[in-house]
Order: structure tokens, then C-alpha cells, then sequence
């Protein structure tokens, strides 16, 4: 007789893409107008997250092995989105402006979620077989015009939802590709990890979002490692704000520097690990040390990331291994093992992960 393992928390998380810590700076610094802006959307992600543990204890109630595994033979692969409008308003039911059977949505903003959220399915289907987000053809929903000039993308759990910036901090936040593949991204990591959203295990559920929302942008560009610059959320930034993005993998830390938003306070080293409280216990803080872990691998292996170091990275994430509150050390030794079985004990493969999580400060 076997006994059947608990079933393990779900993860509660929202995950919106610009952290409540660069929203506190806006809403101590910013002007008048952009302290609202700031304001409304951190009190928007507190309604968010109590929405997402609801959907998270309905969820919880149905055991794993209810959830589909094996989905080629559920589900023939067919890439199936839709947009909806929220009108400014916070409607996430509002009318469905675009989907896939056509025609074209008028809306321009429709039309470039429409198209990355295409992109980012083609990268999973294409690069790792996967049939959607949660590998049984689900839908991929986004919202377009959420509220007011808001300053933010969430993944809600179904959804991926974009505000339209209020255009002097943040800006076309459906126009990124490594936002809205960062978002569905979040999905991924739900119906894999799932990582609970909190501490180490928290920033490595941050980091993959980031990891795979830039292999999507490098995968559909075609672009080799030597040519990537390991940005995301290049486009967002409005004009004034001093920046490249709001995230560098490769140089966690640089990515602003500015009198409104704040200094970018990501480390790229455990010396540099930030113990804190807030934002989940850091997790879109110290998710730049895995994240420049992740680009140690690929600059060493050289040739397209999303090949090698994509596969090790992606299939560590489905590992069984995997618990939902691994530390950077156990996700590491997990990397580790998975380059070993896909590549070999002694390939290069393995020693460029060793190497990589040594640059950082992990301790294998
Ligand atoms: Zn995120």
C-alpha cells in the first residue's frame, strides 16, 4: 500500500510586474499626479492579491493528480487567445475586442498584446512542445486598458492584465514582449514549480518569469547570446525617467537610476542578498542573483540561450525535485543534476552551471 503525499500549498501570489517598492518611491517622491497614479495602483495590487488567494483555495481543493500531465493526447495543440477590453475601468469581463479567429481589433494596443502573447506561445510550443500554460490548450486571456493610466501588468492567475501606463513614469506596458512573456511566463511557473511566492523560493519564481520572458524576445529575434542585452521591460519607461529598463539579468543593479522610481536595488551576488519584509521578502529583489546565474550559464555555452541553458533552466523548473519553497542553493543543485542527465557527468554543460552559481555566491 503507497500513501498519497500531502498536497502541497499552493502559491498565493500576484504577480505584477512593477514592484510595490518602486510604486512606494513614486508615491514619497512623485508629483501630485503621479503620487495618485502610484497610490491607486498599490492599493489595486492589495485587491488583487486577496482575489488571487480565493482562486488559490478553490484551486487547492482539487488534488495534483487531477491536473492534466500527459496533454498531447487530451488536447491537439492550437494556439488560442483572446483580448478583452476593460475601458478604463477595473472590469476584467469587459467585451472581447480580439481573438484568434479574427479580425483585426482597431484598438493598436489590443493588437500588440494580441501579437507578443502569439509570440510567447509559439516560443513555448515551438522551443519546449508545451501546449499553452498549463500544457492542455488553455486560452490565453489578456486585458487590455485596465483602469486609468495605470502603472502596472499583472498575471491574476488567468489572466494577463495590462494597464496603459500614466505615460510620464511607465508607458505601452502591452508593447513589450519580455513584459507580457514575463506574465504568461508566471503561468508557466504556477503549472509547474509551483514556487511559493516568498522569500528564495518567491525571487526563483520571479527570476524564471524573467529568464523566459527574455528567451521568448531572443528566441523570436533569433538572436545569439552575444548579441542579447538581458533587458526586460526595455519599452516601458516613459521619456524623463533615467534608465534602460526595469531589469538587467546580466548586471542586476543597473537598470535605473532615477529621481522619481528609485535606484534599482537588485544584488547579483549573495554578498549583496537584501533580508527584507517587504515585497514578499524580496522577491523581485534578489531574484537578480539566479537571474545573473541564469546568463553566467548562457554567455559560457555561447551559441542561443533558450537551447542549452533554456532547456536546463526550464526542465529544473518541472523537475519532481523541485519543492515549492526550494532555496537558491536546492534549485541550483537541481540545475546541476538536470545538466548532468541531459548532457552528461562530465560536459561542459555542467561545469558552465557550476561555474555560474559559484559567480554568484550559491553554494553548490
Ligand atoms: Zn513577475
Amino acid at each position: 500500500m503507497t500513501t498519497t503525499p500531502a498536497v502541497p500549498p499552493a502559491p498565493v501570489a500576484v504577480c505584477s510586474f512593477i514592484p510595490d517598492y518602486v510604486l512606494r518611491n513614486v508615491a514619497e517622491r512623485g508629483g501630485d499626479d503621479d503620487r495618485r497614479a502610484a497610490l491607486q495602483a498599490l492599493a489595486t495590487s492589495g485587491t488583487m492579491r486577496s482575489l488571487r488567494v480565493q482562486a488559490e483555495a478553490r484551486r487547492s481543493v482539487l488534488p495534483r493528480s487531477a491536473m492534466p500531465e500527459i496533454t498531447t493526447a487530451l488536447a491537439p495543440p492550437t494556439k488560442e487567445r483572446l483580448i478583452r477590453d476593460a475601458e478604463n475601468t477595473a472590469n476584467l469581463r469587459g467585451p472581447i475586442i480580439r481573438t484568434e479567429a479574427g479580425p483585426a481589433s482597431a484598438d493598436e494596443t489590443a493588437e500588440a498584446a494580441f501579437e507578443r502573447l502569439g509570440a510567447t506561445w509559439d516560443f513555448y510550443f515551438q522551443v519546449f512542445a508545451r501546449n499553452s500554460i498549463d500544457k492542455a490548450g488553455m486560452p490565453i486571456e489578456g486585458v487590455v486598458h485596465y483602469r486609468r493610466g495605470y502603472d502596472n501588468a499583472l498575471w491574476n492567475g488567468t489572466q494577463m492584465i495590462f494597464g496603459d501606463g500614466s505615460g510620464r513614469l511607465f508607458t505601452g506596458l502591452a508593447h513589450s514582449l519580455t513584459v507580457c512573456a514575463h506574465e504568461v511566463s508566471h503561468g508557466v511557473v504556477q503549472y509547474d514549480g509551483p514556487l511559493v511566492y516568498q522569500g528564495q523560493s518567491g525571487a526563483l519564481n520571479e527570476s524564471m518569469a524573467d529568464v523566459l520572458g527574455v528567451l521568448v524576445e531572443q528566441w523570436s529575434l533569433d538572436q545569439p547570446v552575444g548579441q542579447a542585452d538581458w533587458l526586460v521591460g526595455r519599452e516601458i519607461l516613459a521619456p524623463g525617467v533615467t534608465g534602460k529598463a526595469l531589469r538587467s539579468l546580466a548586471e542586476p543593479g543597473t537598470a535605473y537610476d532615477d529621481d522619481v522610481l528609485g535606484r534599482d536595488p537588485q544584488p547579483g551576488h549573495m554578498d549583496g542578498y537584501v533580508e527584507t519584509d517587504e515585497d514578499n521578502g524580496g522577491v523581485h529583489i534578489n531574484s537578480g542573483i539566479p537571474n545573473r546565474a541564469f546568463t553566467l550559464v548562457a554567455q559560457r555555452l555561447g551559441g542561443r540561450a533558450w537551447e542549452d541553458a533554456g532547456r536546463i533552466w526550464y526542465a529544473s523548473l518541472g523537475h519532481e525535485r523541485l519543492l515549492p519553497t526550494a532555496t537558491f542553493r536546492q534549485f541550483a543543485r537541481i540545475t546541476r543534476y538536470v545538466a548532468s542527465t541531459l548532457f552528461g557527468a562530465g560536459s561542459r554543460q555542467v561545469s558552465a552551471v557550476e561555474e555560474a552559481w559559484d559567480g554568484v555566491g550559491v553554494q553548490l
